[in-house]
Formats: structure tokens, C-alpha cells, sequence
């Protein structure tokens, strides 16, 4: 399994990812805080996705996935905090968002082609911002199949998963929202996750 994790990281890279660590599954917390504030006005997306709270896979059964699961590839993408402070209504915010879904779901798809078929993978942020803002509605929410199948996935932080806890792990940098600085030099990294059995 170590052979393969090395493999995947190098390909996460390939992928695009700045960062790509190994992490033992159970250093990653899971906890209700963090939906939490996904519906206390923090995000523009709450409620308007299949894969968003209160719609998404609640904490309880994120702890219960991942105690199957013993080793995770938390990969990221640095973008400009000047991006990553615009919102729902830029395109190069969307664009962030949108490369994160790419790169964790063509890695999912790259560890289930190479045996590890339970992998599954999670992404950052909403995917009705990064796929469906220009719809006026999630197709899922109305009992049809998603628009974006292959790319869509639920985020870390809507499932309930820490992931400031996690990168910390990871020994990633990050800077906290709304603790961003002043400086619009400085970098955001934007996390996925893929966990393999
Ligand atoms: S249709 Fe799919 S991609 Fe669009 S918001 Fe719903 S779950 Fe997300």
C-alpha cells in the first residue's frame, strides 16, 4: 500500500495539486461545529446542493464512513487571496473551486482504476458554486440525476470533517477565513481529499 500511496501523491502533483500528504484516516476529526457553520450565514451555499448541508451525509455517518477507511491523500491548490476573496459572481473564483473538484475526482477515478475501488473522494466549498451557479436550481434537490456526475462530490467541511484540523496534520500552511491579511500577494490553499481502504 505504501508503494501506492507514493504513486498517487506523485500523480496528484501531476494532476495539479501544490501540495499532496499522506494521512492516516484517523487524524482526521469529524465534527458537528463545522456544519455547523456552514449554516450560520458563513457560506453562500448552504441548503442550494445535494452535496451541501442539511442535505449532504451528516457528521455521525462521515465518522462512521471513515472508520472503515485507514489512509487518506489530502492534496491542494494555492490561489491568490485576491481570487479567493470575490465570491459566487467571479468567474476566477468559480474557476478555484472548479479545479479542486477536477483534480479530486480525475484522482478518485485514477485509485479505483488501480484496485482500491472503495476510494472516494471530497472536494472544498459548494459544488452548485463551482458547477451549477448559472442554473437556477440543483437538479439532484428535484429527484433528477446530477448534471455533473463526474465531477460533483460533497465538500470536506459539509460532511462535517475539520479541515483546518486536517491540514494542521498534514503540516500544510493555511491562514483561516477571515483572518486573511491585507496582502494580496498572499496565497489561499484550497484542500480535497481522497480516502482509500
Ligand atoms: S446538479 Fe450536481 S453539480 Fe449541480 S448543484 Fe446539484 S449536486 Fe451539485
Amino acid at each position: 500500500m505504501a508503494h501506492d500511496l507514493d504513486k498517487y501523491l506523485q500523480l496528484a502533483r501531476e494532476l495539479g495539486a501544490d501540495e499532496a500528504v499522506h494521512l492516516a484516516v484517523d487524524h482526521i476529526p469529524v465534527d458537528e461545529k463545522v456544519v455547523a457553520d456552514c449554516a450560520g450565514g458563513n457560506c453562500e451555499g448552504y441548503g442550494l446542493s445535494a452535496n451541501c448541508p442539511p442535505h449532504a451525509q451528516p457528521p455521525a455517518e462521515t465518522r462512521a464512513l471513515l472508520a472503515q477507511y485507514k489512509d487518506a491523500l489530502l492534496v491542494g491548490k494555492r490561489f491568490p487571496l485576491e481570487v479567493m476573496q470575490k465570491g459566487w459572481d467571479s468567474r476566477e473564483w468559480r474557476g478555484a473551486f472548479h479545479s479542486i473538484y477536477k483534480l479530486v475526482a480525475k484522482l478518485e477515478d485514477a485509485v479505483r482504476a488501480d484496485g482500491h475501488t472503495r476510494a472516494i473522494a471530497f472536494a472544498a466549498g459548494s459544488c452548485r458554486a463551482a458547477f451549477c451557479a448559472g442554473f437556477d436550481t440543483c437538479t439532484v434537490l428535484e429527484g433528477e440525476p446530477c448534471r455533473f456526475p463526474k465531477l460533483a462530490r460533497p465538500s470536506m467541511e459539509g460532511v462535517g470533517i475539520d479541515v483546518y484540523a486536517a491540514m494542521e496534520k498534514a503540516g500544510i500552511d493555511f491562514t483561516r477565513v477571515g483572518e486573511w491579511s491585507e496582502d494580496e500577494e498572499e496565497m489561499v490553499t484550497l484542500v480535497g481529499l481522497v480516502i482509500v481502504l
